[in-house]
C-alpha cells in the first residue's frame, strides 16, 4: 500500500518543481487545487429491470490555458482522488504539448466487463445527463479513458447533441471517423511514445535491435507501443494483462500475442519457449515479476501506483517510459533516481493522445479533416520538440526528467494563471 494517496503524490511532484522557479504564492496557491470538482449518480435500468445506481465524478483542474479536457474512466476502482490526481496529470500534460486546453478527467465506479451493450449505452447516457451544464467545447471536453472507447464516445456525442439540440463534435473526442472523429486517434498514445522512444534511441545512441523491452498492460496503448516497437527490432520480451503475463528472452512475436488475446482472452495464453537464462519460471509471469525484469526499456502501460516503495528497488530496467498515468509513485521515483534510471514521465510519455485529440477539436471545429499522415506528421513534430525541450532544461538545471518537465509544464500554465489574476 503506497504511502501517499495518488493525488498527494501528484501534489508532491509540483512541489519539487516550484522549489526550482520563481512562481508567486498566488499562482502556486491556485495551481494546487482543482477549479471543480462534480460528484454525482446515474441510475442505470440494468436488464433484469432493476435499477442500479452508479457513483460518476468530473474534476476540472485548471481551465487557465483553454477548456479543460480528459479521459472518462470506467472502472471498480475509480475513486474521487484518482479522477483528481488524473485531471492534475492532465492540466501539466496540455501544457507539455502546449496544447491551448486545461486539465480535466472523469470516472464511474464500475465493472464495465459485467454490463450488456445496452446497460453500457444507458450508463454512458446517463454519465452526459449528469455533467451536461458544466462540459461543452468551449467548456470540458471528454474523451476515452480506460475501459471507455469510441463507441462509448458515440453514446456520449448523440447525447449531448440530444440534448442541445445540435450538432456539436467538437462536444467529444476519440468518437468514430462516421461521426468527426479523427484519422490517428487510435493509436496515438502509443504513436507519442514511440516517437519518443526514438528520440531516446538516437539522443542515448543505442541500437534498437539489442534493445529489450517488457510492456505491462496490453491494452490500446500498450499492443499499439508493441507492435511499434517490434516493427523497429526491438526485442519485446514481456507481455502482460490484468490476468498476468509472459516472458521470452529471445522476444515475443507481438502479433501473435494480439492473435492470442484476442482469441483466450488473456496474454498469459501465449506459448512461450523456457528461457536458458531464466528458466521455467520466465514462461508465465506475473505483473510483479515482469516490472522487475533485466530489460532496457520497462513500459508501464496499465494503472497507476504499480512501482512503488516496495518493488522500486528491485527495478533493474535502464530507461522507464510512463505509457500510463502515474504508474510510478513520489517515493519509488526518488529511488529509481538514485538508481540512475532515466524514466521519461507519463506527462509527455503518453500525450500522443491528448495532442491526437486536441487535433480532433481542432479538426471538428473547421469542418475540415485531415490524412493520417498529416496527423502523424504534426504529432511527430510537437514530440520531438518537447523531447529536445525536455533535455535542454533537464540539463540546465541538473534536475531529473521529471522535475524538468514539470518546470516546463508550470511555467506554461502559471503563465496563463498570471496573465488573468493580475490583470
Ligand atoms: P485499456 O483499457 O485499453 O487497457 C488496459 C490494459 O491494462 C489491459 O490489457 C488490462 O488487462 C491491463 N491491466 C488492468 N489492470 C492491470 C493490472 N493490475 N496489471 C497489469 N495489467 C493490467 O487502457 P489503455 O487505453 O491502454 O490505457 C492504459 C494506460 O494508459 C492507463 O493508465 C491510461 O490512463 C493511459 N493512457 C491511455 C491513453 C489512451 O489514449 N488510450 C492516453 C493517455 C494515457
Amino acid at each position: 500500500m503506497p504511502k501517499f494517496s495518488f493525488y498527494e503524490n501528484s501534489q508532491k511532484v509540483l512541489d519539487q518543481a516550484f522549489k526550482q522557479l520563481n512562481i508567486s504564492e498566488d499562482v502556486v496557491n491556485v495551481l494546487t487545487a482543482p477549479e471543480r470538482v462534480i460528484e454525482f449518480s446515474i441510475p442505470v435500468r440494468m436488464d433484469n429491470g432493476k435499477i442500479q445506481v452508479f457513483t460518476a465524478y468530473r474534476s476540472q483542474y485548471n481551465s487557465a490555458r483553454g477548456p479543460t479536457k480528459g479521459g472518462i474512466r470506467y472502472h471498480p476502482s475509480v475513486t474521487l482522488d484518482e479522477v483528481k490526481a488524473l485531471s492534475f496529470l492532465m492540466t501539466f500534460k496540455c501544457a507539455v504539448a502546449n496544447l491551448p486546453l486545461g486539465g480535466g478527467k472523469g470516472g464511474v465506479i464500475v465493472d464495465s466487463k459485467k454490463l450488456s451493450k445496452g446497460e453500457k449505452e444507458r450508463l454512458s447516457r446517463g454519465y452526459v445527463r449528469g455533467i451536461f451544464d458544466f462540459v461543452g467545447p468551449t467548456k470540458d471536453i471528454p474523451a476515452p479513458d480506460m475501459y471507455t472507447d469510441s463507441q462509448t464516445m458515440a453514446w456520449m456525442s448523440d447525447e449531448y447533441n440530444t440534448i442541445a439540440r445540435g450538432q456539436h463534435p467538437g462536444f467529444i473526442t476519440g468518437k468514430p471517423l462516421s461521426i468527426g472523429g479523427s484519422e490517428g486517434r487510435d493509436d496515438s498514445t502509443a504513436k507519442g511514445a514511440y516517437y519518443i522512444i526514438m528520440d531516446m534511441l538516437r539522443e542515448f545512441k543505442l541500437d534498437a535491435t539489442k534493445q529489450k523491452v517488457a510492456i505491462q498492460g496490453f491494452g490500446n496503448a500498450g499492443i499499439n507501443l508493441a507492435k511499434m516497437l517490434m516493427k523497429e527490432g526491438m526485442l519485446i520480451v514481456a507481455l502482460s494483462d490484468s490476468k498476468g503475463g509472459v516472458c521470452d528472452m529471445k522476444g515475443i512475436d507481438v502479433e501473435h500475442a494480439i492473435k492470442t488475446k484476442q482469441e483466450k482472452g488473456r496474454i498469459a495464453e501465449v506459448h512461450v519457449e523456457p528461457d536458458k537464462k531464466y528458466g521455467k519460471s520466465c514462461k508465465h509471469i506475473t505483473n510483479e515479476q515482469l516490472l522487475e525484469l533485466e530489460v532496457d526499456f520497462l513500459v508501464p502501460a496499465a494503472l497507476e501506483n504499480q512501482i512503488n516503495e516496495s518493488n522500486a528497488k528491485k527495478i533493474k530496467a535502464k530507461y522507464i517510459v510512463e505509457l500510463a498515468n502515474g504508474p510510478v509513485t513520489y517515493d519509488a521515483d526518488q529511488i529509481l533516481e538514485k538508481k540512475g534510471i532515466q524514466l521519461i514521465p507519463d506527462v509527455l510519455a503518453n500525450a500522443g493522445g491528448v495532442t491526437v485529440s486536441y487535433f480532433e477539436w481542432v479538426q471538428n471545429r473547421y469542418g475540415q479533416y485531415w490524412t493520417r499522415e498529416e496527423v502523424y506528421s504534426k504529432l511527430k513534430e510537437i514530440m520531438n520538440k518537447e523531447f529536445k525541450n525536455l533535455l535542454k532544461v533537464a540539463k540546465k538545471h541538473k534536475v531529473s526528467f521529471r522535475t524538468a518537465i514539470y518546470m516546463i509544464a508550470i511555467e506554461r500554465v502559471a503563465e496563463a494563471v498570471r496573465a488573468k489574476i493580475t490583470g
